[in-house]
């Protein structure tokens, strides 16, 4: 990496001609990162259409959402939780007799399940239901001997946003448990008389009073790099709204989740903590999680950990729109327009403050023309700018 370092400009100029403009999302590297070394061409990562988390009401069955996410998200209408108040009438619920459980195949049982628990027999998958927890077909084995006739038993997942303090009802805690017949699916859910496995930040973030669900994520490699490993740290999908701040889509639909480690789920809510009180009601996102490497190399994004977000733009409650595409002001500390004037200092904010260890704007390069790349590696403090100047040609002419 070393032998690569030179005058920052004269690494801008390599980082483009390297990257053909096809989408590079330079991220400086995470050793002593300064403005001069942010150029260093080995770290300009492509920036390939981070996917949307795939929220989906049907997640339970593993092959959406949490299993694959990849997979661009279309969940767009999740509500929003009704943090603290005890759900009732669908799995995992508590009950007394199979009457409190009105849904088709209910079984309430009450034996090992504290306050009763309404399930019903599974094999491989759960329905969902909107306004109730995602929920998980677990193995009965490992669940009490009131349910050992059965292969496997509906369960809900943990869910910060419906039980704040802990994921769970009263008496469960939030572990892992497997599918029955596919122990390769592995998901936390409610199970009773358990202490949780979740770690401390989950518990951090649950008391910054935002939704979420913790989520288990095998590790992958990038395609043809097995030696890769996209690993990320305490795994969450982080729910909309985050203090009444909707996540949405670069277009503008809103997402019901996101994807994300639980460092950085609680650096985008300080993100949205900080421009919310400006008037942001929609918070506009080009995706998170991508297991992939920085284009033209062989090391992994930041999207790789779960640790990046590039931020698109922000809906204000007076209904204007604001983006980093249309309103970035390039080539200038001194932006004149208050759109402008707004993003220019929320970056440097964002910086100042340390939510973000690398922020990436459209003065790095002209990847970064329609959004902010803001991400955690460790180690780094950078904000994107090359000598002050926006280097590469304006593609859009502003
Ligand atoms: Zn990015």
């Amino acid at each position: 990496m070393k032998a690569f370092r030179t005058a920052p400009v004269i690494l801008g100029l390599t980082t483009l001609a390297a990257c053909g403009g096809g989408g590079s999302d330079a991220v400086p590297s995470g050793g002593n990162s300064q403005l001069g070394d942010a150029g260093d061409p080995g770290d300009a990562a492509s920036e390939p259409a981070p996917s949307f988390d795939a929220a989906s009401e049907a997640a339970d069955d593993g092959t959406t959402a949490t299993d694959a996410p990849n997979t661009p998200d279309a969940g767009a209408d999740q509500q929003a939780p009704e943090a603290g108040a005890e759900l009732s009438g669908y799995i995992g619920s508590g009950c007394t007799t199979a009457a409190d459980c009105p849904f088709d195949g209910a079984t309430c049982l009450t034996d090992g399940f504290p306050n009763g628990l309404c399930t019903q027999a599974c094999t491989d998958t759960c329905p969902d239901q909107s306004g109730q927890p995602v929920t998980f077909c677990g193995k009965a084995a490992d669940l009490p001997e009131a349910g050992s006739s059965f292969d496997g038993l509906c369960l809900s997942r943990c869910d910060f946003g419906y039980y704040p303090d802990s994921g769970c009802r009263a008496g469960y805690g939030c572990v892992k448990i497997e599918r029955p017949f596919d122990s390769t699916v592995v998901k936390f859910a409610c199970l009773p008389n358990r202490t949780s496995e979740l770690s401390q930040c989950y518990y951090d973030l649950a008391a910054r009073g935002v939704g979420f669900e913790p989520t288990v994520m095998a590790d992958e490699s990038p395609d043809g790099m097995p030696q890769l490993v996209c690993h990320v740290q305490d795994p969450l999908y982080l729910k909309s709204p985050v203090h009444g701040v909707q996540l949405r889509t670069s277009a503008g639909t809103a997402t019901a989740r996101v994807l994300a480690s639980c460092p950085m789920a609680g650096a985008v809510v300080s993100t949205i903590d900080d421009v919310a009180p400006l008037g942001v009601v929609g918070f506009r996102h080009m995706g998170t999680y991508n297991c992939r490497v920085i284009a033209g190399t062989t090391e992994l994004s930041q999207h790789s950990f779960g640790a990046a977000i590039d931020i698109a733009g922000f809906d204000f409650d007076d209904g204007h729109l604001w983006t980093v595409l249309d309103d970035w002001e390039h080539d200038t500390a001194a932006p004149q327009t208050d759109a402008g004037k707004f993003l220019y200092a929320a970056a440097h904010r964002w910086f100042d403050a340390h939510y973000w260890n690398i922020i990436l704007t459209p003065n790095y390069n002209a990847d970064h023309d329609d959004h902010f790349h803001v991400d955690l590696t460790q180690g780094s403090h950078f904000l994107g700018f090359k000598d002050g100047r926006y280097i590469g040609p304006a593609p859009y002419a502003d």
